[in-house]
């Protein structure tokens, strides 16, 4: 997830910029910039390297007397999507007078007509990027009016975009910008900035505003203009904001789990991001086309992780039996090297932490390593030790997961793996046409998700229920088993009821043992319909046992919905992504019981965020 700030102000601007760009690391990012107007020019840097390695250019550039001359400047770090990762394609980017500067998240879709119209005009181009087409747009409408320009070029762009951009002639100002993709501003006193995330602002101010989606704002020193694209002003007062950090960044929520929970769609939709490649049916993951045999050749996958990382293997599993036709393992990371396992170059491992920093996952990524496996890497964390030893990986883009109980971590490795299964099968004998299936139920997932969020509601009715039990157990068959699994993880974590999840026929060989009058069964029966019907018969033999049937079926089934005494509906979908919607209701569900019981919920006892100790 890529970031923007900006600054305009008496203050040391490249400090500020710096500062802002700290606080945005968390966030995956692959390259970083920034550029400063100065003396009637812009001045630019850029990194492919940490936000440290920018800090450290732009000390050199610009030494404390010369900083303060600075008038206004934004930085950003960048999570490529057009072009790679390289410093020619880090933000920001110049128009061709050199005059304007311009920061980008998001894609825009129609950069390739745009740039071809550019060339026609005489534009030369530096990068790859759809972000330098967009700069040299706003160029070609500028008529000493950057606010204008922007508008201008706004008008003409399909797409999703967070900007902010710098005139060298208009010092005074930056011009902001949203579609789909927030930018934010704050006032404070002698100095205004601009940033992708109200977190970056609260440390300097409490006056924020936020743009909505096709506005524009002229920031000035000590005041803010928002207009739409159209140019007629929107009338927004600057609240006085006295909420402490802590709650601008719980961005309302009561914790930082019911915030992570309805993070989703973004996090889901930064994750899919510039991942799926219509046109051929598959996925786009460079670091897989490095194998030292073609894919086609690779004879198992080895999946490794801890908890909910191992869950999320689980349920990636399915994807990769069914569309890459490959075998699949998911093994538990901490026992891996402790067995001898047999592991050759035709073995694609792929090592899952949200840390990155998991010490058992690591262990068992070195042994994977040194058996000669092709290792891959899935984390969160950017230039996490995971992702370093591996050497390649693929970064989940989540944002910074503070709730110790995963939410929003979880959703995006299970996508990640559900595209690297699309790329495998495409690579091998899977069809273009149920490639597009499965890549258009993907791009569908930040919808779903979005319609799956208010069963928040019956959940916390339901959790109210529920509340006082000593087990609960939680029933799957298919891809809902590992949504089980995770079901009962989340509610062991963060409210501490003894919780298992099962594979619903394996009940009757052991556990409905357990069962006694009024015992939470959840039972996971937004299947299809043939799984569906087989869920209802374990239901029933649950329910003769006397349990308490919470069903988590499809929008509509009313079948389903006869056998059930409570039920979470959500929106049917394609059987593989099916577990995203189903686990987000069971995260609302754990979320409520936690509450109700009083748990620390985002610090659950004995839990911390990332196991560094094996
Ligand atoms: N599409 C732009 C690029 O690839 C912006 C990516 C981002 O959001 O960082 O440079």
């Amino acid at each position: 997830m890529s970031g923007i700030v900006g600054y305009v102000g008496k203050a040391n601007a490249p400090e500020i910029l710096v500062r802002g760009l700290r606080k945005l690391e968390p966030r995956s990012y692959d390259s970083a910039g920034m550029a400063i107007t100065e003396n009637g020019g812009i001045t630019v840097v850029k990194t492919l390297g940490t936000i440290a390695a920018l800090e450290k250019k732009a000390r050199a550039q610009w030494a404390p007397d010369r900083a303060r001359a600075a008038a206004a400047g934004i930085a950003h770090t960048r999570w490529a999507t057009h072009g790679n990762p390289s410093e020619a394609n880090a933000h920001p980017h110049l128009d061709a007078s050199g005059k304007i500067a311009l920061v980008h998240n998001g894609i825009l879709e129609n950069y390739r007509a745009l740039r071809s119209f550019l060339e026609s005009k005489g534009s030369r181009f530096v990068s790859e990027t759809d972000t330098e087409v967009l700069a040299h747009l706003v160029g070609w409408f500028y008529t000493n009016d950057i606010f204008q320009a922007v508008s201008e070029a706004l008008r003409r762009v399909i797409g999703a975009y967070g900007i902010a951009a710098v005139s060298a002639l208009e010092p005074d100002h930056i011009v902001t910008a949203q579609c789909g993709s927030s930018v934010s501003i704050g006032i404070g006193v002698g100095g205004s900035i601009v940033a992708s995330d109200t977190s970056v602002i609260a440390e300097h101010t409490q006056r924020i505003i936020s743009l909505d989606d096709n506005e524009v704002a002229i920031v000035r020193v000590d005041d803010v203009e928002v207009r739409n694209l159209g140019g007629i002003p929107v009338s927004r007062t600057v609240p006085e904001l006295d909420e402490v950090e802590e709650a601008v960044r719980k961005n309302g929520f009561a914790h930082f789990m019911l915030k992570e929970i309805h993070e989703q769609p973004e996090s889901i939709t930064d994750a899919i991001r510039g991942r799926i490649d219509f046109e051929n049916a598959t996925a786009v993951f460079s670091s897989m086309d490095a194998a030292p045999c073609k894919i086609s050749e690779l004879t198992r996958v080895v999946m490794l992780g801890c908890g909910t990382s191992r869950h999320a293997g689980l349920a990636g599993e399915y994807a990769f039996e069914e569309l890459a036709d490959i075998q699949t393992e998911v093994e538990q990371a901490s026992e891996f090297r402790y067995r001898n396992p047999i592991l050759d170059k035709h073995d694609f491992a792929i090592a899952i932490s949200q840390s990155g920093e998991t010490a058992d996952t690591l262990a068992a990524l070195r042994e994977a390593k040194l058996k000669g496996a092709f290792v891959t890497s899935i984390c969160n964390v950017v230039s996490s030790t995971l992702a370093r030893e591996a050497g390649r990986g693929v970064y989940l883009r989540a944002g910074p997961e503070i709730s110790v109980a995963s939410t929003k971590a979880f959703t995006s490795q299970v996508i990640v793996l559900l595209l690297m299964a699309l790329k495998l099968g495409r690579g091998r004998r899977l069809s273009r046409e149920r490639g597009l299936e499965l890549a258009n139920a993907i791009a569908s997932l930040p919808d779903i998700v979005r319609r799956t969020l208010p069963v928040n509601d019956v959940a916390k009715r339901i959790a109210q229920k529920i509340k006082d039990v000593e087990h609960i157990y939680f029933i799957g068959r298919g891809t809902m088993y590992p949504v089980a699994l995770e079901g009962a993880l989340k509610v062991k974590e963060t409210s501490y009821i003894h919780a298992e999840g099962y594979q619903a026929s394996e009940m009757r060989h052991g556990p409905i043992a357990m069962l006694a009058q009024g015992t939470p069964v959840i039972a996971l029966a937004c299947c299809d319909e043939a799984e569906r019907d087989k869920m209802i018969i374990n239901v029933e033999e649950c329910r003769s046992r006397g349990a308490y049937i919470i069903g988590v079926i499809n929008a509509g089934d009313t079948e389903a919905a006869r056998h059930m005494d409570e039920f979470i509906e959500i929106p049917a979908t394609h059987p593989l992504v099916a577990p995203i919607p189903a686990v987000i209701a069971l995260q609302l569900l754990a979320y409520h019981l936690a509450c109700l019981r009083n748990c620390e919920i985002d610090k659950p006892r004995s839990l911390s965020k990332s196991l560094t100790v094996e």
